[in-house]
């Protein structure tokens, strides 16, 4: 680290005055890694800069959104050109009646989306809209799937939730809870048991229509198609959450991987190329409960925003077949060097893909739940992940999360992370529980 993180720490401290754990989402205080949050000052392309003029190559990428790379000029010039006509009108815009075209054109089974402003709301609208439609309260949920903050989903939540160890969270009411079902992921059977001893009860599953929250972790060949089956056999919907998944695996994300089509979906991350935007959608039958035609009642002052509409369909236009290619070569690229280094070290270790999202567990056993992800050797994490940070990669601070590549990363970019890798496993290697 050439220019050490003095002003980061300084900053860390006056957030901490002001803002619980001086952060405003969890994962950002580095509590599992430990050392000084970085606080930073500018994006451009693959790299990060912190305030303390340290650069980065970035794996983060905002933890989803920035597939093209940091401030693209596209998405940059859509947004100011926005923002100069208006900020907010609290009216219908022709900005988001394409935005919604555009999804719906990427996700065939998406017939009808609604824009909200962030994934959480998403899932909770869609959770809502769900369990209007069937008139059923209870949802099954996968243990380290994470659908952001909704008080019913944070039962064994992936993501912060994880890397906090919290079990579910104070504040949410045993009502909330008693109607959440959590299952292990990958496990059609419990699903299948699930819907005998709950019958005519249950309103949906939701799941990430690939795990990204408890690290990368793919669907087994036949789990999804086996929850759209057992869904519907017993009247209930399936709500394919591609908050993460969403526009960066494939240009139709998830589903334009496996074709399994959910009733609902969500989005959020990638489609609102960097500010504040998400959606739901789905079915017509299903979104047509929604108000005002119908009386699932679901609403928002700044949904549809102008400038956020403007940035996600900019975001959305510009990420074409090239794009998805560098993501996936990329992906492959970070997952090989990955293990050359691990290997040299000798850290057990096996790199998981989820399309081209991707995790380094320290096991050798497949991880196919948040068991086997919780199982593994997480204890040598934080070395690793300060051995990258100091020698310029922003990986995720926690193991229990995606390591996000973008399109814009280059040559020159590997060569850090070559650079970095060989420390770094060895640090993981020194590592002790
Ligand atoms: C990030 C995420 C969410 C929550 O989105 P926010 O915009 O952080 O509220 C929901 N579901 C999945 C799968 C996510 O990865």
């Amino acid at each position: 680290m050439t220019h050490g993180v003095d002003q980061s720490k300084a900053w860390f401290e006056r957030a901490s005055a002001v803002t619980p754990g001086g952060v405003n989402s969890p994962v950002r205080a580095f509590n599992s890694v430990g050392g000084t949050p970085r606080f930073m000052v500018r994006g451009e392309g693959p790299y990060l800069w912190d305030i303390d003029g340290n650069r980065y190559v970035d794996l983060v990428s905002s933890w989803g959104p920035m597939i093209l790379g940091h401030a693209h000029p596209q998405v940059v010039s859509a947004a100011r050109e926005a923002a100069a006509s208006g900020l907010s009108f609290g009216t219908p815009t022709t900005g988001e009646v394409e935005l919604a075209e555009e999804i719906i054109t990427r996700v065939d089974p998406v017939h009808q989306v609604r824009l909200v402003n962030s994934g959480t709301e998403a899932t909770m609208s869609a959770i809502r809209l769900a369990r209007g439609f069937t008139g059923r309260s209870k949802i099954i949920k996968f243990a380290g799937c994470y659908h952001g903050h909704v008080d019913a989903l944070l039962a064994q939540a992936g993501s912060g939730v994880a890397t906090l160890g919290l079990p579910t969270s104070p504040g949410v009411t045993g009502a909330q809870a008693a109607d959440t079902i959590v299952l292990p992921y990958n496990d059609l059977e419990a699903v299948r048991q699930s819907f005998v001893d709950n019958p005519d009860s249950i309103a949906a599953i939701i799941t990430e229509a690939a795990a990204g929250n408890m690290g990368a972790v793919a669907p087994l060949e036949d789990f999804n198609a086996g929850l759209l089956e057992l869904a519907h056999e017993h009247g209930a919907l399936l709500i394919m959450d591609e908050v993460m998944t969403g526009f960066r695996v494939s240009r139709s994300g998830w589903f334009g991987l496996e074709g399994v089509p959910g009733d609902l979906y969500t989005f959020g991350k990638v489609m609102s190329g960097g500010l504040p935007a998400a959606a739901f959608g789905g079915r017509t039958d299903v979104m047509a409960r929604l108000a005002p035609g119908g009386p699932v009642y679901q609403a928002g002052t700044l949904s549809g925003n102008p400038v956020a509409v403007a940035s996600g369909l900019a975001a959305l236009r510009a990420a074409d077949d090239g794009v998805y290619r560098a993501l996936d070569q990329n992906s492959q690229r970070l997952g090989a060097l990955f293990t050359e280094a691990l290997s040299t070290a000798g850290v057990a270790h096996h790199v998981a893909y989820a399309g081209n999202l991707i995790t380094v567990f320290f096991t050798e056993e497949p991880v196919r739940n948040y068991h086997d992800a919780t199982n593994s050797h997480t204890w040598r994490f934080p070395a690793f992940f300060h051995a990258l940070l100091d020698a310029g990669v922003y990986g995720p601070p926690s193991p229990f999360e995606a390591w996000f590549v973008n399109a814009a990363m280059d040559d020159a970019a590997f060569e850090i992370i070559e650079a970095a890798l060989p420390a770094a496993a060895r640090a993981a290697a020194e590592a002790t529980q």
